[in-house]
């Protein structure tokens, strides 16, 4: 079968030939007929499927063959919505590729950026917008966005975006959209939550599931490396070096992890940089793109910074550390092998992360190759990891082999627990799983602090200086609470909970 097959109009095909595309992937070929026809469609996938252009495709081409196009030039009329600034920016880019020679145009709003830019293409006019729940919803509330006139409507990614706290932006989306519009669904898990949701959003859907676990681990080449954490960098710098390794893609569990991977390679010569929640998106952006671009071989990420990252060629992804949640092995591997191309994974795993090792092996149905021919061999026996985190360990497998959606179980109950706390998290920072991950994970909290060696007069002082910084603290913040400004503007917020215009611009979401 090929896109030719499909019914695909000359110029999307003209489009695809430029990217070297000839035949569909399953979720296209499946997909694009289904959409074609407009029906509403349901697709249980996730990214690296080529699901992106599985939904792009046939929008571009019932927007480019309509027949009111003319009438209707300036309206918005197709929404993607999409958890993360990354996927953002990477649909829409796509959006560009396949569109562009339709004459359509679009644009990619999100938070953690200026405003003035995206504004000022919303005003110029456009067709097609891809945008993540805070930035959208504080931009209509300007007035700058209007729903009204949507036939598509897109919600990406739905699981992650519950897991984020989204629940209620996307409710809020959902009621200004027109009835009468076409609208697809993408999760790549099915909870009931999540079930309930396309409910709301989708009528009379046809449905399509594309399993990436068993594909993405068959296509990819697999490897296993015990070595002791301490020698995990010489490790890494050993096969970079040795295997002349031009773009590598490291998985740190944690922010602090990742920072510091980036700075002991570039004591090894290896020009290496980090992408994590912590950077500002300007960074974010900056070392993705230097990435892409060639200009460093080395991307140290966390999981949830790394999600959607789609780098063409990419030679080597490295599990620095092995991750806890089995599926998160499947997300970090699916990053190279993209597609229907083929790709090298590699996994360092010490004595107290064998237990993950096992779980990974039980997901995919398969044993990693051990690799037993590098300088760092580790052949101490496994250990048992610190007990807190073996339980957590178990309590995630628990909710998981219960009924198969483990990551979203705690989340759910967390929810229910105490939404508007989560929602802020949201809010705050697009990353409250990783930074829960990192809280829990970080192995650096557990290392005893290096004792100062201050006198004790010094230690005497420095304790009085805190205290007295302390209470002037509380004195300014009882001030505060006091104050008329704050109580009003508290009034506002809850009035209206989504005018940002006077939080902070890093955010990608309403700061409560
Ligand atoms: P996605 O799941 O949309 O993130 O796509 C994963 C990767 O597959 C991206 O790099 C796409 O550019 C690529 N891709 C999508 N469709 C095709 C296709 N038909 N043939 C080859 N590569 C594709």
């Amino acid at each position: 079968m090929t896109f030719k097959d499909l019914e695909i109009i000359d110029p999307i095909l003209k489009a695809l030939e430029a990217k070297g595309y000839t035949h569909p992937t399953p979720i296209q070929e499946q997909s694009i007929p289904i959409l074609l026809r407009g029906k509403d469609l349901l697709g249980c996938a996730q990214t690296g499927t080529g699901k992106t252009a599985a939904f792009a495709i046939p929008i571009i081409q019932q927007m480019a063959i309509d027949p009111r196009r003319e009438q209707s030039k300036g309206n918005i009329k197709a929404l993607i919505v999409t958890p993360t600034r990354e996927l953002a920016i990477q649909i829409g880019d796509n959006f560009k590729q396949y569109g562009q020679h339709t004459g359509l145009r679009g644009t990619v709003i999100f938070g953690g950026v200026s405003q003035h830019k995206q504004t000022s293409a919303l005003r110029r006019g456009i067709d097609i917008l891809v945008a993540t729940p805070g930035r959208l919803l504080d931009l209509i509330d300007q007035g700058y966005i209007s729903l009204g006139k949507i036939e598509y409507f897109v919600l990406d990614e739905a699981d992650h975006m519950l897991d984020m706290g989204f629940i209620h932006p996307i409710k809020k989306i959902i009621a200004m959209l027109p009835e009468k519009r076409q609208s697809l669904f993408f999760s790549a898990t099915m909870p009931p939550s999540i079930v309930n949701l396309t409910k709301k959003i989708l009528v009379n859907p046809e449905k399509v599931t594309i399993k990436p676990e068993q594909a993405t681990a068959e296509r990819v080449e697999q490897s296993i490396y015990f070595v002791t954490k301490k020698d995990k960098i010489n490790l890494l710098t050993h096969i970079i070096k040795e295997k002349n390794v031009d773009s590598c893609l490291v998985f740190s569990r944690t922010k602090h992890g990742a920072n510091k991977i980036v700075k002991l390679l570039d004591r090894n010569g290896i020009r290496g940089e980090a992408i994590h929640g912590n950077k500002s998106q300007v960074a974010r952006q900056r070392a993705l793109k230097n990435f892409k671009d060639g200009r460093t071989n080395v991307l140290v990420a966390t999981d949830i910074a790394a999600r959607g990252i789609d780098v063409a060629d990419l030679e080597l992804v490295v599990n620095y550390d092995l991750p806890n949640i089995s599926e998160t092995y499947v997300h970090r591997i699916g990053r190279t092998g993209r597609a229907r191309a083929s790709g090298v994974a590699i996994s360092f795993c010490n004595a107290e992360e064998r237990a993950y090792l096992r779980d990974i092996e039980k997901l995919i149905s398969q044993k990693i190759p051990i690799v037993n021919d590098h300088p760092y061999v580790d052949d101490s026996p496994e250990a048992v990891p610190a007990k807190k985190k073996q339980g957590q360990r178990n309590q995630n497998n628990r909710s998981r082999n219960g009924n198969g959606q483990r990551r979203n179980k705690p989340q759910g109950n967390r929810q229910g627990n105490n939404k508007s706390r989560d929602q802020k998290q949201g809010e705050r920072n697009s990353e409250p799983k990783e930074e829960r991950q990192d809280r829990r994970n970080s192995q650096d909290r557990n290392t005893p602090k290096p004792q100062s060696k201050k006198s004790d007069r010094q230690k005497s002082k420095e304790q009085g200086q805190n205290k007295k910084r302390l209470d002037d603290k509380n004195k300014n913040k009882s001030k505060q609470n006091k104050s008329y400004g704050r109580r009003k503007r508290e009034e506002e917020k809850k009035k209206n909970p989504f005018d940002r215009t006077r939080n902070s611009p890093r955010s990608d979401f309403p700061l409560l």
